[in-house]
């Protein structure tokens, strides 16, 4: 027997093609495509404005992969993190992040990663697949659902800081985005959304030829590459000066801001000199910094640095009329370094 499809691999001009290849009326296409996406049903059944004999044939021919909550810890603050369990039963996480004004979906893009940065959770399971679209969009309607039920309101930000590389799954996560942003799908603005990556230069450049309307951060975490390269290997292929260049050719496209992702750890850059790297590089391209609290991950080999040496980087910042934000852990009594919990279920 053939292997039955996952419908919402098809786009909607394929759904129409398949109605009319089976002898019925495009329009079907339309109808399902919006059963699938607006309506996020997860059964042919649901699909009430279709006849029976449809509905069976649909069934006949696909299937509707989608994912479920296999765990989810609530935080005293307010923080969610949910272990996914995808169709073929690997795990992934999502977060949701409260503040006063707005919720943020951190939001997964591959099971596992291949980048090897040794002070992540998520690079000790391995890279095993890249998520489909429909799998990141899924887990931005799950956290939308749970910021309505436990914080009165919708969704109002996602960053694609979960497990994985968004850019080493390039096409998944745009497709994504484009879901999430159009009116078939969730509405959102792109101005919502921010891509968080190491810092892949030529994926970089392709996302500004591709002219994308989202947010860029960059995960820096040292602007001196003999302690980058230490951290995060990638830094090894394409060091801060290429990073650099192809900020430059982004910025100079979409006149988008970078935001640095950086967090300071004892006794690994927590020196003026690691300070004065910043600022030379900050000042290079418009800019500004997030300083994040660092969620120890049990082995303890990286620390989060005092509260004075975060000091002296946020004085240095600001003295240079650089945007600085110090960004407090979430979710400390539960599982909330990525890939922690994931390591837990896996
Ligand atoms: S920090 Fe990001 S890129 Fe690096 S290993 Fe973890 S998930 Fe991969």
């Amino acid at each position: 027997m053939q292997k039955k499809r996952d419908i919402r691999a098809l786009s909607k001009e394929q759904l129409r093609e398949f109605f009319v290849n089976n002898n019925d009326q495009a329009f079907r296409g339309n109808q399902v495509y919006e059963w699938l996406w607006q309506k996020g049903t997860h059964s042919f059944e649901d699909m009430t404005n279709l006849s029976k004999e449809t509905r069976e044939m649909l069934e006949e021919n696909f299937v509707i992969n989608h994912i479920k909550v296999d765990q989810m810890q609530r935080s005293n603050d307010g923080t969610i993190k949910n272990a996914i369990k995808l169709h073929d039963k690997l795990v992934v996480e999502s977060v949701l992040i409260p503040t006063d004004s707005r919720t943020t979906a951190c939001v997964s893009s591959q099971v596992g990663c291949s980048l090897d940065c040794n002070f992540c959770a998520t690079a000790r399971l391995k890279r095993m697949r890249n998520l489909n679209p429909d799998e990141i969009y899924d887990q931005v309607v799950v956290i939308d659902k749970q910021s309505r039920l436990y914080h009165n309101h919708k969704l109002s930000n996602i960053v694609f800081m979960g497990m994985g590389e968004p850019l080493l799954n390039y096409k998944n996560v745009l497709e994504a985005i484009e879901k999430i942003t159009s009116d078939e799908g969730l509405k959102m603005s792109p101005k919502r959304i921010t891509l968080s990556t190491v810092g892949i230069p030529k994926m970089i450049k392709k996302l500004a030829d591709d002219e994308v309307k989202f947010n860029l951060a960059v995960s820096l975490h040292s602007a001196i590459d003999e302690i980058r390269s230490k951290m995060m290997p990638i830094n090894e292929k394409s060091n801060l000066a290429e990073l650099l260049e192809s900020l430059q050719y982004w910025y100079a496209k979409t006149k988008s801001k970078i935001t640095f992702e950086y967090v300071v750890w004892k006794g690994i850059n927590d020196t003026q000199k690691d300070v004065d790297a910043l600022v030379d590089y900050c000042k290079k391209i418009p800019s500004k910094v997030n300083l994040i609290e660092y969620n120890a991950i049990d082995d303890g080999e990286f620390q989060q640095a005092s509260p004075k040496a975060i000091e002296r980087y946020v004085h240095s910042l600001e003295v240079n009329k650089i945007v600085v934000n110090v960004r407090r852990s979430r979710g400390k009594d539960i599982d909330a370094a990525c890939g922690q919990l994931a390591n837990k279920t896996a």
